[in-house]
């Protein structure tokens, strides 16, 4: 027979104002409205380009070269709250023949 948790005397914690649905809505209007160089140098953005480069295997989804990767937004409609699909991995050389084209891949 063991006691009562101790956690359970313990007061609740106090709730947030802010669901954190709302916070993160909030977050990514901050996120949204910055200049697009702040929002490559935040966290957040930090995070989401890691998993892309993990997801592709530090490899250009293109060519596969290793050399000088980029992630690129194949949409920028979900900017601040990217899904992985929405980003590609792509060495410097395939990034910009995608820009110079104005395709978005
Ligand atoms: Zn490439
Ligand atoms: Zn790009």
């Amino acid at each position: 027979m063991t006691g009562i948790p101790c956690w359970l005397n313990e007061p609740p914690e106090e709730q947030p104002q802010m669901t954190v649905e709302e916070l993160e809505a909030e977050l990514v209007e901050i996120l949204r409205g910055m200049p697009y160089e702040k929002y490559l140098e935040t966290s957040h953005w930090k995070h989401k380009r890691k998993m892309a480069l993990e997801r592709a295997r530090y490899r250009c989804q293109v060519c596969n070269s290793n050399m000088y990767l980029n992630v690129h937004h194949r949409t920028y409609e979900n900017l601040g709250n990217e899904q992985l699909e929405d980003l590609t991995v792509l060495c410097r050389d395939c990034h910009s023949l995608y820009h110079h084209q104005g395709e978005i891949i």
